[in-house]
């Protein structure tokens, strides 16, 4: 390999970043040490002539979580060179846009994982771009070190270049699997680094399903209160809970319980003017108090405003209020995850907490109870329907 004793010898590490994860961070900290690199510029692809991208994540998000990953470590940096390009982008383009900008002296180091080198010869302009660069290729579990040696070999051969093997420790992580994992409700933690872990959970990455928690979420953010907002997303995060332990569909759980109260906030005369427009049953204490309607109008909007048309998840946003008969699991979890998030504080939260992830009907009948002696007190009404959620609730456990 040559030594540019004068320039500086920068390392290119190339990827998807799909997210980042600690095998790429570990695969470029060892690379960099291993060759006496002055610095790894990290470069997320724009859109990978390789990859179809349905279920991940957005260039922007990819960018922004490469940049969280890197930001501890001096020698690493994240370009956007091929990021801020329309459609898809080829290393070949970059690595000579990058070339033009480099003294006479400097010498790029192209990191690769075994994979990644396999394929190497479907890259545009490969024959090309194999003398522009010292190419390093990595081990990585999963893929046969023979076969490696063996295309390192013939590409050493055919194109009259020296690549570089490293052996790296193994670490079997991809974000494939991450990307599975978290659509399969599994733990990501010490795969990769929290920040991006908390990126992830933040923009609602990677869950294979079709509907839009972001766009509900900057929605949400931008209408209802802080405290409201916090509140529905300690709702979302509690259901999505609940939904786990009591076999429910998680994220209809925590989308339902995101949204729940879309409509909580808005004014007397548009909740008059949705409970008409949704044919909302004027119960005694709708016409007292309109805005106790909030779920039932918030599910009209959904549908209407939103495009979502899972009955399950309007059901429970309906029903979080004032309950109704013949609940789904789902709707119990959404009520019941709205009384317990943990914004929540009163006498017997404690006890409903415990009891919402044992029984949710046992969690309902308590809640109510409790609320009874608390309403006589104040002279409120109740809703006829949550006398018909308990009747209901009651007659399913003794049968
Ligand atoms: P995907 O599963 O979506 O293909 P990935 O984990 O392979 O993602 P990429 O962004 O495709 O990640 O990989 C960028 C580069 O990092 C490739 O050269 C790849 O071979 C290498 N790489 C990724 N993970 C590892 C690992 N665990 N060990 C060694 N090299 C890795
Ligand atoms: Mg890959």
């Amino acid at each position: 390999m040559a030594n540019n004793s004068q320039g500086k010898r920068i390392g290119i590490m190339g990827g998807t970043f799909d997210p980042i994860h600690y095998g790429h961070l570990m695969l470029a900290e060892q690379i960099r040490t291993g060759f006496f690199l002055d610095e790894i510029v990290f470069i997320p692809v724009g859109r990978a002539p390789h990859k179809a991208l349905s279920d991940t994540a957005d260039k922007f998000q990819r960018y922004e979580m490469t940049k969280l990953a890197i930001s501890s470590n001096p020698h690493f940096s994240v370009s956007d060179i091929e990021i801020i390009k329309e459609g898809v982008t080829y290393t070949i383009d970059t690595i000579r846009e990058i070339k033009e900008k480099l003294g006479p002296n400097d010498a790029l180091y192209f990191i690769t994982g075994a994979d990644a080198l396999l394929l190497l010869e479907s890259w545009k302009d490969y024959s090309e771009l194999i003398k522009m660069v010292y190419f390093i290729g990595a081990t990585r579990p999963g893929i046969n070190n023979e076969a490696l040696t063996k295309k390192i070999n013939h590409l050493e051969t055919t194109y009259d270049v020296h690549i570089e093997l490293s052996y790296v420790p193994a670490l079997a992580i991809s974000s494939t699997d991450i990307r599975n994992r978290i659509d399969q409700e599994k733990s990501i933690r010490y795969l990769l680094p929290e920040s991006v872990e908390q990126y992830i959970s933040d923009h609602f990455l990677y869950k294979n399903h079709h509907i839009d928690f972001e766009k509900m979420n900057t929605y949400l953010s931008r209408t209802l209160s802080s405290k409201r907002y916090k509140h529905s997303l300690g709702t979302a995060i509690t259901a999505r809970k609940l939904a786990r332990i009591h076999n429910s569909d998680p994220v209809k759980a925590e989308f339902a319980g995101l949204c729940h109260d879309l409509a909580k906030e808005l004014k007397k005369e548009k909740m008059l003017k949705y409970i008409e427009q949704f044919s909302i049953y004027k119960d005694p204490c709708i016409l007292k108090q309109p805005n106790l309607a909030h779920g039932e109008v918030a599910a009209g909007l959904l549908a209407l405003q939103f495009d979502i048309s899972d009955e399950e998840i309007l059901n429970a946003v309906k029903w979080h209020t004032y309950g109704c008969e013949n609940m789904s699991t789902l709707s119990k979890i959404v009520y019941m995850a709205d009384i317990i998030e943990p914004s929540r504080d009163f006498e017997s939260i404690d006890e409903l907490r415990r009891l919402a992830f044992i029984d949710l009907d046992e969690a309902i009948i308590t809640f109510n109870e409790n609320c009874e002696i608390y309403m006589r007190r104040s002279g409120q009404v109740k809703h006829t329907y949550t006398d018909k959620m308990l009747a209901s609730i009651r007659s399913e456990s003794n049968q």
